[in-house]
């Protein structure tokens, strides 16, 4: 034993030592490199541009830009990368960023489908696969993931991200940095990944895009920053710069963020990239009289590369930094902290020992289409939230004998794609009228009709649709919105079924047939009417390429649905910003008094709840155990509970575990989500879910921002999404 223990201290001793030295090695080679560079090569470093001109391959041969986007065409990125390596005079070769937010070519359901499968290893698993397809196009580096916690479901980034809650998110963020960087960062699959936006862009007043943010540092801390943490603590080599003002200091420009805590309390060693021309918008936020106070106070802030890149914007730091220099305003020694920090990420990815792309390797290091399309089967199936089901409608029979399928997205290739899908391939889709097809026999006739388009008022199908609907055993409604509705620069208003969709379905109800009803989105929609009259409905998000086989899947139930929602579900945009995690007030809400925190109009309670998401069985959650009830603060408390399948079929379910805090030198939220666990159970099968609380799930930002575990009585309470929980007490000592 004693041998044993001996050859592992060693053995890890080495490793350790080689780490050291391969730093060591590494800043030694960035010091070399810049000790021979120029002022305006430096600065070069600092640019990024979005496509090439004849000016701008003048710009790499002088060594004055160090980054593209958007160059999505291999052959492309090798041309200019060799005009950087082999023309310019250091031939430092340029890193090549895109958007692959959700996929490359394979397009996996939006990032706020992905979080409701809860299940971060699958989600790791597309992001691996999504940095294989664009490290194989020549990405480098891809600016996500989008780490921004949104409670405002007006906001259309929201679908970009995680959905509200600070520890979900963090859990997301790990996963998919681990999954577009890999273990080893210079591995030619792998791509370097970039948090985005730093930060608290999804609080934009109103959940109007690019808007103001106005928030306490306490609301900073708890709720926004910890999934950036997460991205930071999982190596995330780069951090984007967001848009918005923050507390009246631009977030581009924001020294408290991006140098206080991102550097110096997070000890981050990689680089900050601007938000497309967000350093030049210092102008427009009349935060700098003009683009050279803003590259000051950009590159002063901790902003190190300046993403701008068309011919209206231009960039800020290319004509800018060198006569800040010559001025004085700024120091060469800030220029080239920025400069090293690129550097060493460049070094980090291994660009300089292999700058173009090596098409040999990647025929050699495959992933196969069967593979591909597996993960992201299985990821759209459990991505969907079944978020109503009377009666057991659902799942359908396979004999039935025929099905009315209507709605503008049952056979649309482009909308599953939602925002932001990088290099989509749209014959890829299968659509729902396909998926449907692909898992029916002959016996079962499909009546395909559109009914009506996504977002206008052509009501000129929809006779043909009740007609339709009547003649068939069981309809399947597919409506939603359109890609474009959700994304940057989509912040809508009402946030209900646009166009004619929910008239539409009312006329087809009125059949008296039972109907499903699928909806596709990039964000909760408040849906009142159909929640109360239609007996089934599916929350599918924008699922990409797999969508019709994930769909039909589920609603015959070769897959019995799983998803919960990562996202609070309003019932109307007067509720809106909605979340579980709130306060109690002074006046908590109750609906028999009416001197409470609430709206007079409506109930206090939202339509679905964060973590909320059914089954076609059902799970039944009893013996909740601790294994002490009192403990001393740097205690942990081990926690078991029995979770039994009651139903038929084989499901897996969410466990989720939130804390509440009796009462706080600080005020908190009435519970946090601080664990999950994704189990499966076949029917009649329990299984003892065990979870450590430790001391940091305890913990909060006291008075003075101090990261404490305080003294009192906790409650831990556990179930299947934030509402129905059972509960145990157990107190901390001094
Ligand atoms: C978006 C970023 C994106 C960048 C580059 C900006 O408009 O806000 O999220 O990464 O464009 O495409």
């Amino acid at each position: 034993m004693k041998t044993q223990f001996k050859f592992l201290l060693s053995f890890l001793i080495i490793i350790l030592h080689l780490r050291i030295y391969a730093q060591v090695n590494e800043e030694q080679k960035i010091n070399d490199l810049l000790s021979k560079m120029t002022l305006k090569e430096k600065i070069g470093q600092l640019v990024q541009f979005s496509f090439v001109n004849s000016e701008r391959e003048e710009l790499i041969r002088e060594g004055s830009v160090g980054s593209f986007l958007n160059i999505t065409n291999p052959k492309e990125v090798n041309r200019i990368q060799k005009i950087a390596v082999e023309e310019s005079r250091l031939g430092i070769p340029l890193i090549i960023g895109q958007d692959v937010i959700h996929g490359y070519n394979t397009t996996f359901p939006i990032p706020l489908g992905e979080t409701a499968s809860w299940n971060p290893e699958l989600v790791k698993k597309a992001a691996e696969i999504a940095s294989w397809e664009a490290a194989s196009n020549g990405v480098h580096w891809t600016f996500a993931p989008m780490v921004d916690i949104a409670r405002d479901p007006r906001w259309g980034r929201i679908a970009e991200g995680s959905g509200e809650d600070p520890y979900l998110g963090s859990v997301m963020a790990d996963a998919r940095v681990r999954g577009f960087q890999g273990n080893n960062l210079k591995e030619k699959r792998n791509i370097v990944a970039c948090a985005k936006h730093y930060v608290a862009y999804g609080e934009a007043i109103g959940g109007k895009d690019y808007n103001t943010v106005d928030m306490s540092e306490r609301m900073l801390r708890e709720v926004y920053l910890p999934p950036f943490k997460s991205a930071v603590d999982a190596g995330a080599g780069t951090l984007m710069s967001a848009f918005n003002d923050l507390n009246g200091i631009p977030a581009s420009a924001n020294y408290f963020t991006l140098t206080q805590i991102l550097r110096n309390e997070w000890g981050f060693d990689g680089f900050v990239v601007s938000d497309w021309n967000s350093i030049g918008e210092l102008v427009n936020h009349r935060f700098a009289k003009d683009k050279m106070e803003a590259a000051l106070k950009g590159l002063t802030a901790g902003v190190d590369m300046d993403m701008a890149g068309d011919e209206q914007t231009g960039n800020v730091y290319l004509p800018n930094l060198e006569s800040l220099v010559k001025n004085g305003l700024i120091k060469e020694e800030l220029i080239n902290e920025s400069v090293k920090r690129i550097l060493r990420i460049k070094y980090r990815i291994g660009l300089f020992d292999h700058p173009y792309i090596d098409s040999v390797y990647f025929k050699q290091n495959f992933i196969s289409k069967e593979e591909r399309e597996k993960v992201a089967l299985q990821l759209s199936k459990e991505s969907i939230v079944l978020l109503k089901n009377e009666d057991e409608l659902l799942p359908l029979k396979k004999d039935i004998k025929s099905i009315a399928l209507i709605g503008p997205l049952a056979d649309n290739q482009e909308d599953p794609t939602g925002p932001w899908s990088t290099a989509p391939i749209f014959e890829n889709v299968v659509t729902v009228l396909q998926g449907l097809k692909n898992k029916l026999q002959s016996g079962t006739r499909i009546n395909y009709l559109k009914g009506c388009n996504i977002n206008d008022d052509d009501r000129s199908e929809f006779d043909k649709a009740v007609k339709t609907a009547g003649e068939s055993d069981a309809i399947i409604i597919v409506v939603g919105e359109s890609r474009d509705m959700s994304g940057e620069a989509s912040s809508r208003s009402d946030i209900g079924l646009p166009g004619v969709q929910l008239e539409l379905i009312k006329r087809i109800y009125e059949t008296g047939k039972p109907i499903v009803v699928v909806l596709m989105s990039g964000r909760p929609l408040t849906i009142p009417w159909l929640s109360e009259n239609i007996p089934s409905i599916l929350e599918t998000w924008f699922l990409g390429d797999q969508t019709g086989n994930a769909i039909a899947d589920v609603l015959f139930g070769d897959y019995n649905p799983s998803g919960k929602l990562p996202v609070t579900f309003p019932r109307s945009v007067g509720q809106i910003p909605i979340f579980y995690n709130y306060k109690s007030t002074g006046r908590p809400p109750d609906e028999k008094n009416k001197f409470t925190s609430k709206y007079l109009d409506i109930p206090i309670t939202p339509q679905y709840p964060f973590g909320f998401g059914l089954s076609y069985t059902t799970f039944d959650y009893k013996n909740l155990k601790l294994d002490k009830t009192s403990l001393w603060k740097s205690d942990s408390v081990l926690v078991k509970i029995d979770v039994s399948n009651v139903g038929d079929v084989a499901g897996s379910e969410v466990v989720q575990l939130y804390i509440k805090d009796w009462f706080s030198s600080v005020t908190r939220p009435l519970k946090e989500l601080k664990a999950f666990n994704k189990i499966h159970l076949e029917p009649g099968e329990t299984k003892t879910v065990e979870f450590k609380i430790t001391p940091n799930m305890l913990s909060f930002y006291d008075e003075k921002m101090n990261w404490i575990v305080e003294p009192g009585k906790f409650d831990v309470m556990i179930g299947g999404n934030s509402e129905d929980l059972i509960s145990a007490t157990f107190e901390v000592t001094k």
